[in-house]
């Protein structure tokens, strides 16, 4: 039992990192856009969704008992997994982005339905089920890009075919 509470609380730091660096990319991602409101706007409801699942984390790991003082090991592995994404993220283009985001949000989606497993397996249901609500803003999240991915698609053709800046 030990171990699984240990192992719990790795993933539940691994989430934290990740949900940090998530905040970074939207953020970076939401200023750069100048000409696709529709898309700012929802991400920036995702940094604001964003900033309060690692306050949940974060409650999450410290109801079970651990200190949140070695956040910062877990942060140097998520960023290694997410290094690729970063790039597309970084990137100076508004459909890639968009891509990335989508990858990104399935990728969130299944650290939380490892997460909830994973709490389930100690009878934590309390983190069970912080983790489901986070879980459903990600997929939301991702329904969201996945359905307004033509239409972004759509203004940028029709931007850069009358010479207007489409990329950001
Ligand atoms: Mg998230
Ligand atoms: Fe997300």
């Amino acid at each position: 039992m030990a171990e699984k509470y240990e192992r719990l609380i790795q993933w539940l730091r691994d989430a934290h990192a990740m949900e940090m660096q998530a905040e970074t990319m939207l953020k970076a991602q939401a200023s750069r856009l100048e000409n696709y409101p529709d898309l700012r706007s929802r991400i920036e409801q995702h940094v604001t969704e964003t900033q309060r699942q690692a306050q949940l984390l974060q409650e999450c790991i410290t109801r079970l008992g651990a200190d949140t003082s070695s956040m910062k090991d877990a942060a140097g592995k998520i960023t290694a997994m997410m290094q690729g994404l970063g790039g597309a993220f970084a990137g100076d283009e508004v459909v890639k982005g968009a891509m990335a985001g989508y990858t990104f949000e399935h990728f969130e989606i299944s650290a939380y339905a490892a997460l909830v497993a994973a709490a389930e397996a100690v009878g934590d249901h309390q983190t069970a089920s912080a983790c489901q609500t986070i879980m459903k803003e990600e997929q939301a999240m991702a329904d969201w890009l996945r359905d307004n991915l033509p239409a972004t698609t759509r203004r940028y053709l029709e931007r850069e075919a009358a010479g207007q800046e489409a990329k950001r």
